[in-house]
């Protein structure tokens, strides 16, 4: 047969509360915040013992990525639109006539240019390959990962492997 496998871990504990304003068009959002459900989907060939990756390693890894943004503020650093400086305590934000202020600790700050859920699954899925090709992930070959900001509303990206 020709055919593949997959494996997937969803929600659960695979979540973050986080906030967040992304821009679009010329505009910035209000500051708010979304409980952010994470899906991950891993297809490659199957191990020796035929798996394609251990249920309760791929939620412990997608957790600890998710947990880097857990409770924070979540920074585009590259955006184009926000002027964003950063110094000693913390993050100043500015767009347009609006200050924001964040100490250190509260932000996520992330090489993206928009905090968009397909951005954020971009990013995520970037940290869970590196973080399985660490572990020896040579079967692996593709990995999606999902961000929903609100049920029924979520973005997506797909990394094939090689
Ligand atoms: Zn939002």
């Amino acid at each position: 047969m020709d055919g593949t496998f997959r494996v997937s871990v969803e929600r659960n504990r695979l979540r973050f509360a986080a906030a967040h304003m992304a821009t679009f068009a010329d505009d910035l959002e209000p500051l708010h915040g979304h409980n952010y459900d994470v899906f991950v989907d891993v297809e490659g060939e199957l191990t020796a013992e035929s798996w394609v990756w251990d249920f309760g390693e791929l939620k412990r890894i997608a957790k600890e990525i998710a947990d880097e943004l857990d409770h924070k503020f979540l920074l585009q650093l590259r955006s184009p639109h926000l002027d964003i400086v950063e110094d000693g305590s913390g993050w100043e934000i500015r767009y347009r006539d609006r200050r924001y202020r964040f100490p250190r600790a509260d932000v996520a700050p992330l090489p993206i240019d928009n905090t968009t859920a397909e951005r954020l699954a971009e990013w995520f899925a970037a940290r869970l390959l590196r973080a399985l090709e660490e572990r020896g992930a040579s079967n692996v070959r593709r990995l999606t990962v999902g961000i929903e900001e609100m049920p029924g509303q979520a973005g997506w990206y797909t990394v094939s492997v090689r």
